[in-house]
């Protein structure tokens, strides 16, 4: 039988260019599986600890303790557990770290342990990644569907330096035939909104936020963005509404304060945002919308989830936590969850608030983090657990980019044997 060998972390850079980990477990068979964490800005306030050094090196945000607890206590909680049995091995990592909140060892390097033992144990089997989860961690047999990308193509909020107070500006290739063709529209819309901006507001509109969108330097209101998507769709050959729909990710907690949302120059109430939304979708092809309020306003989504017809999506609300979810899925506060595997932790404890969310038929869309590294976990993931949608950003940056490209080489190695969801993309995971 396969058994741990080694696990070594090291403290490396993510997109910001802050320290995060990467870790590498080696099985007795010679395989190896490697992982880095991402890591957020607009956090909930109910994530998992990430463990943080404080102090003066890299501002405090050095990961050399989580790095230790990595090599040391979390090695020993599960060198005799069976690599292959990843639920197992979450609990061995949860049960070691014994907190709620993983403080003690780091919800970042338990996850990084959690990923790399998958992808490990993946390259034991001599497997793709997504195939492992799919058969050995889920248990469901081989049917796949590849997601609908919900691309951030202008970034506001914590994840730019501008006047918009929404956080991402996303745009849904649901008139593509296969990922092929979404991504191509994705790369052929992006650039056009980029040369449109550039000839309108100047050079300065050639900058990318956090996410690889554009900045959005010289849009001064949601409206601003939203037409400049619209233009873009069109320009590029393709129809708003129809080809590509539109999503936008508010974040709302980031311009919530006192009760009041400050947002394109007014200070609105709960209900006159809700208002505002309703408008949106009125105007343009706005077909998700994701943290339209602030973190604890289970009510407030759950009176416009009552409201609309279009998709709700629970982010900091729920923070992939399969206790939050179920309280968000009874108080139908929110038709659609938000998967971010470094929110909870472990690769197992996001799979069962998954699980809780589709219960209550909510669709998943499995997602990055604004800091990202290279590491394509989430692409197989999302696949693995037919989610039918990701959220990986713009089709620019390697951080974003290296997700795309892992699609594409998924649909390759199941030789274009897949499903792509296109218009239904909240319903489509159902058949899988
Ligand atoms: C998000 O809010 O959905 C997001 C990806 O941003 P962050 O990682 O900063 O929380
Ligand atoms: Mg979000």
């Amino acid at each position: 039988m396969v058994k741990f060998d080694k696990i070594h972390a090291i403290e490396i850079l993510d997109s910001r260019g802050n320290p995060t980990l990467m870790t590498k477990v080696y099985l007795s068979d010679g395989t190896v599986g490697i992982a880095k964490v991402p890591s957020g800005a607009s956090t909930g306030v109910n994530e998992a600890v990430e463990l943080r050094d404080g102090g003066t090196r890299y501002g405090g945000k050095g990961v050399l303790q989580a790095v230790e607890n990595v090599n040391g206590p979390l090695f020993a909680a599960v060198r005799s557990v069976d690599p292959l049995d990843l639920h197992a091995v979450d609990a061995a990592l949860i049960a070691a770290d014994a907190s709620k909140s993983k403080s003690k060892f780091g919800a970042n390097a338990i996850l990084s342990i959690s990923m790399a033992t998958a992808v490990a144990a993946a390259q034991h089997l001599e497997m793709p990644l997504f195939k492992f989860i799919r058969t050995q961690v889920l248990k469901k047999p081989e049917k796949y569907l590849v997601p609908v990308p919900l691309s951030n193509v202008i970034n506001g909020g914590a994840h730019a330096g501008n006047d918009l107070a929404i956080q991402e500006f996303k745009i849904l290739p649901v008139g593509a035939g296969g990922i092929r063709e979404a991504i191509q529209m994705l790369s052929e819309v992006y650039h056009t909104l980029g040369k449109n901006m550039i000839a309108k507001y100047g050079r300065m509109a050639k900058h990318v936020g956090d996410e690889g969108g554009f900045c959005g330097f010289g849009l001064k209101s949601t409206q601003d963005a939203f037409e400049e998507m619209v233009r873009a769709i069109s320009d590029a050959g393709y129809t708003p509404g129809d080809d590509v729909v539109l999503g936008i990710d508010a974040a709302a907690s980031g311009f919530y304060s006192d009760g009041m949302y400050s947002i394109d120059g007014k200070k609105l109430s709960a209900g006159e945002l809700l208002d505002f939304y309703v408008d949106l979708e009125k105007t343009y092809p706005l077909k998700s919308v994701e943290d339209p309020f602030d973190e604890a306003a289970f009510s407030e989504f759950a009176e416009y989830t009552k409201k609309t017809k279009i998709q709700v999506i629970t982010d900091d609300l729920t923070v992939s936590n399969p206790d939050i979810v179920r309280k968000a899925v009874e108080m139908k506060a929110g038709n659609a969850l938000l998967l971010k595997v470094n929110q909870i932790g472990s690769v197992t404890e996001a799979i069962e608030a998954a699980k809780i969310a589709n219960a209550a038929d909510w669709p998943i869309v499995v997602s990055h983090r604004s800091g990202e590294t290279g590491d394509t976990f989430i692409a197989d993931l999302s696949v693995a657990l037919s989610t039918g949608q990701i959220k990986t950003g713009a089709p620019a940056r390697s951080d974003r980019v290296e997700k795309y490209n892992r699609l594409l080489e998924i649909y390759d190695i199941l030789n274009g044997d897949c499903g792509y969801p296109g218009h239904d993309f909240r319903t489509a995971w159902r058949n899988y």
